[in-house]
């Protein structure tokens, strides 16, 4: 049956591709193996993220992006990432603004994921899921997040270019920086410009960046967008494939790309240790035996570890 499903998405069956989502999602039986056989099928798609505060404009700029890219005759998958959300799959806001316009476009397919479990398990699907999409043969998958805490991180790290999307509401920029946004930004767009205080902040941004900007030789553009009426897309777009350019040029392109896979093959095998010394040495066990020890201050923590860590060495292999 998978079988089937891998051969649809091959045939860059929208159906299939929904379906084979889901798979992912839920964790279905046969998951897995799907990704593995797709897997070598992927590589093409360029993987912009595009993050910010909620209600910052980040769905209306996605939907100035995509027409951009289509009219390249190129295809895009998008990925709204909402962590705040109940449901999974289901219409978030974002696909509802998008329901008029892009959706129902040749070339766009976008899918909402939500919490089902652990944000770290949002994040895990979400990459698993763009997998998904580079082997559909999407030429750009746009990952779109609610920049708040550790899964835009998490998603930036696994995207080529991240656009950080601010708005000039009092406080964006000061909770953007403590967010770790600025870290992960390569262009910024100030959203909203048609709103007072955009130059303002537009300012203080160019300030924020000096730092960066002197030790890469990426120019970190900042630029003022009213998604709503387009103004400053056409640059916005112009500023992410410039960024590409510079990647590939720089040779930056391949370096992130194979950091980004040795973390998560890190990723992967820790999660297999884990399980291997939960399930198969029962480390449970094991610790709660020398806790007592330790409560008794028969042995320090560090003299229990190493003890335990001693005897994995032993029955571990
Ligand atoms: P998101 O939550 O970041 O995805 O934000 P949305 O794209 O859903 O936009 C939130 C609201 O801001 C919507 O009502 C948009 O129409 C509005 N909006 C987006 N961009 C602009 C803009 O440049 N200027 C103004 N005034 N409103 C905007």
């Amino acid at each position: 049956m998978k079988h089937e499903l891998v051969k649809s998405i091959l045939n860059r069956d929208k159906l299939a591709l929904s379906r084979a989502i889901s798979t992912v999602e839920n964790r279905l039986a046969g998951y897995g193996e799907m990704l593995d056989i797709l897997y070598p099928h992927g590589g093409r798609a360029y993987r912009i993220g595009i993050t910010g505060p909620p209600g910052a404009g980040k769905s209306t700029l996605v939907d100035q992006i995509t027409s951009r890219i289509l009219n390249l005759g190129k295809k895009v998958g998008i990925i709204a990432v909402d962590p705040t959300s109940p449901f999974s799959g289901g219409a978030l806001l974002g696909d509802r603004v998008r329901m008029g316009g892009l959706a129902g476009r040749e070339g766009v397919f976008i899918r909402s994921m939500a919490t089902r479990g652990s944000l770290g398990g949002l994040a895990v699907a979400t990459k698993d899921v763009s997998v998904l999409l580079d082997a559909f043969g999407m030429d750009y998958i746009m990952m779109e997040t609610i920049g708040v805490g550790q899964i835009e991180l998490d998603i930036a790290d696994a995207c080529d270019t991240t656009v950080v999307v601010l708005v000039p509401e009092s406080g964006d920029s000061i909770q953007a920086m403590k967010a770790g946004l600025m870290e992960i930004a390569d262009v910024i767009a100030v959203n909203k410009a048609d709103r007072q205080g955009a130059t303002q902040l537009s300012q203080e941004l160019q300030f924020t960046f000096q730092l960066r900007k002197r030790q890469s030789d990426w120019c970190y553009p900042i630029l003022l967008t009213e998604a709503v009426s387009g103004r400053g897309a056409d640059e916005l777009w112009q500023a992410i494939c410039s960024h590409r350019d510079y990647l590939e040029r720089s040779g930056d392109f391949e370096v992130h790309r194979r950091r980004q896979i040795k973390s998560r093959v890190k990723e992967l095998l820790e999660a297999r240790i884990r399980s291997h010394l939960e399930k198969e040495l029962h480390l449970d066990d094991l610790l709660d035996g020398k806790a007592d020890k330790v409560f008794k201050r028969e042995m320090s923590p560090s003299q229990a570890a190493d003890e335990i860590f001693k005897h994995i060495r032993e029955y571990g292999a």
